[in-house]
Formats: C-alpha cells, structure tokens, sequence
C-alpha cells in the first residue's frame, strides 16, 4: 500500500481542510532551484538544491529515472529498488506531487513505453477489460464503452481537458485515488475488478475494496494495476452526472447510477458517488432500488439515502449542504438516464 503518499496528501489536506487537488496549491508555495543533469548507469539522476521560498518556481526533489521495457521489467524494479521507488504513468498527478515537494520517491520507474502493451479496452469473457495504461481520451473514444457502459464515456466527456486526457491513464486516476476522481465510482457503480500484479502473481480486487482511503490504495509497494474488468449484462443502462465549478475542473460532486432490468423490474442497481466523502457507493440506496420498476418515487428514495449516506467536507468547492444536495440530485438524474439507456429509450 503506498501509504507514504496518503500520509503526505493527508497533511497537505488537513493543512486547509482541502481533501483533493495539489494543483490548486501550486501557487501557495515556491521555491528557489540550481539543478543539474548526470547520467549514471541505467539511470538519469536529476540533481537539486533547493530552498523554498514562497512565490516562486518548484522542482522536485532529487530522483534517479528508470524506463521500464515490460510489466515484468517494472515489477522487477519495483521489488528491487523498494518502497522509495514509484511509478510514473501520465504523470499529471505525480509530477505535480513531486514539483510540490508532496511526494519526493527517490526512484521514478516510467511506464510509458507499456502504452501498446497495457493500452487496451477489448471486449473478452462477457467483460470489458481495460489495461491500466489506457488514456483517457481513448476511453472516450471508445465505441464499445459507448455502447455497452455509457457510464465511461459520460464521466470522461466531464474529466479534466484535452491535455489531461491526452496523457492521463486509467491507472494512474485509480491509484492515485484522489476523493475527486471520477473513473473509481464509475468502476464501482459498473461491480468491476482491478487485477494487481506482484513478481508472485496475481491477483483480483472488487472496486468496492480498492480504496483504503483517500490517496491510498490496497496495491502493494512491489505490485502494479495491471487491467480493469467490468462484467458486461444485459438489460443494462448507466449514466453520469457531476457538477463542477468551470470547465476542466474537478467535481463538487459526482454520482453514477447503472441499473439492470429483467421484465421491466430492477434486478441489479449500482450508485458511485464521487466527492463527497463515505463510501464510493451507496449499498444502501442499491438495495431500496432492487425488485422495483423504475419509477420517480423509487428513484427519490434512492437519492435521499445516497445523500445520508455520503460524508462531504466543507471547502473552496462547497458546504456540506450543498454537496449533499447535489449527491441527492444528481442520482436521480444519474438514475433517470440509467432507466432510459436500459429500457432503450436513450442513447
Ligand atoms: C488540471 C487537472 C484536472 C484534472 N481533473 C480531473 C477530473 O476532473 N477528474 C478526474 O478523475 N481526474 C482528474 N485529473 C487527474 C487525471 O485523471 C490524472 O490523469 C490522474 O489522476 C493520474 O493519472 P496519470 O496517468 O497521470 O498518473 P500519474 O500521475 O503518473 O500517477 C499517479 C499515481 O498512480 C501511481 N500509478 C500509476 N500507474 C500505476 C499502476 N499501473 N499501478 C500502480 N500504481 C500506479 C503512481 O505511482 C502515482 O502514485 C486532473 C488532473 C489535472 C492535472
């Protein structure tokens, strides 16, 4: 579990009561730099001397550089180099981190050239499987998703801007594990998998237990997310619906809602809530949905249960009433589409 990271996120959070988003700290701190390049054996070594000083530019902290060449070459170099060592996917949440002095792994072990390797989304097994170095645009991009878990391509239209998108990976937003990030409800909502890697196999984890807690995750420091797997069902219809202060931002709040319908009954339900503390799902609210036509009334109940349920936290992006106002609205919205897409009457 990479719980240097949650340790440090979580002093940074507590600092202003802010849960998520480092960026939105990068103009409060600064700091003063001489840096020089040195190249080592099987590594380039960025060297530092820093002092910091409020208002100006950061650099991270000292770090050798490894490319890794396959997933075995980085599990290797995981196991080898220790708990100091991290891995670098699209970088927009560490690099950040790092620039911060957030996070300062003296080890950064590149993934990039996995893109073709772990870049996939292939339908296999009556399931979805989606490799941890998939992008996000290519998530939206995808027919498949379109089709068959609308869910995905509704939370990635939303997700951050093209130049996010463009490097992001899927693995890197879920472990990174930010309370704000988006992919992990909608995974949760969807009852998929996360398949985690160590040099001694494998292994399978319900999205539900993939979080620990807020920037912390069950993955291990000599283990990797290798693929996402989302079971595929029929009668099914997803959605989702976030609220967010500006374009590219992150959510004040988010829900996403997948229903699965037999003869016109709910026979399987799905809440992921997104920002606003608790749980990633609503258990409770997929239960009063179970065995019920879809209908306003039952979808109220539902939100109103999501709403208790959550657990947000006042800051720059809302009180708490207004996030559990939002929670309880956007799952009926989330569940209104849901029902439509399942009973076809929406694309
Ligand atoms: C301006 C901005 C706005 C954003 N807005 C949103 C938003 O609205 N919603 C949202 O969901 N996200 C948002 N993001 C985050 C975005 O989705 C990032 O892409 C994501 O958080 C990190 O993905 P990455 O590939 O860049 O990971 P990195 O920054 O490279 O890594 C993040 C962490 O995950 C670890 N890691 C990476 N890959 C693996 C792996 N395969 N196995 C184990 N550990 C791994 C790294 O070691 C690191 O600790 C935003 C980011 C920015 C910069």
């Amino acid at each position: 579990m990479h719980g240097g990271l949650a340790g440090m996120m979580h002093g940074l959070a507590s600092q202003d009561g802010v849960a998520s988003d480092p960026l939105n700290r990068l103009d409060e701190r600064g700091m003063d730099r001489k840096s020089e390049r040195s190249g080592e054996r099987g590594a380039t070594r960025v060297r530092s001397r820093v002092t910091i000083r409020k208002d100006d530019v950061q650099v991270p902290a000292p770090f050798a550089y490894e490319r890794a060449t396959s997933v075995d070459h980085a599990l290797e170099l995981l196991e080898r180099l220790g708990p100091e060592a991290r891995l670098l996917a699209g970088g927009h949440s560490l690099l950040p981190m790092m620039k911060l002095r957030v996070a300062a792994p003296e080890h950064l072990i590149d993934l990039d050239p996995l893109a073709v390797q772990l870049g996939y989304i292939r339908e296999q097994a009556g399931e979805v499987r989606i490799g941890a170095m998939t992008r996000h645009r290519e998530i939206l991009a995808s027919d498949l998703l379109a089709r068959r878990l609308t869910m995905f391509t509704d939370a990635e239209r939303l997700i951050a801007d093209p130049l996010v998108r463009n490097r992001g990976t899927i693995g890197g937003a879920l472990c990174q594990a930010d309370p704000a990030e988006d992919l992990s409800s909608v995974i949760a909502a969807l009852q998929g998998r996360a398949v985690i890697r160590s040099r001694s196999g494998e292994r399978e984890v319900a999205m539900r237990e993939f979080h620990v807690g807020p920037y912390e995750t069950v993955v291990g420091e000599a283990e990797m997310l290798i693929e996402v797997r989302v079971p595929l069902r029929e009668g099914a219809g997803s959605a989702y619906e976030k609220v967010k202060r500006r374009a590219g931002d992150w959510a004040v709040a988010a829900v996403g809602a997948a229903l699965w319908l037999s003869g016109g009954t709910i026979e399987g339900a799905g809440i992921g809530t997104t920002a606003v503390g608790g749980g990633v799902t609503s258990e409770r609210a997929e239960a009063a949905l179970v065995g019920e036509r879809p209908a306003e009334e039952v979808f109220d109940r539902a939100a109103e249960i999501a709403a208790e349920d959550c657990d947000p936290v006042a800051d720059q992006r809302g009180s708490v009433d207004y996030k559990r106002h939002l929670t309880a609205e956007l799952t009926r919205r989330a569940l209104r589409r849901a029902a439509a897409r399942a009973l076809g009457a929406e694309a």
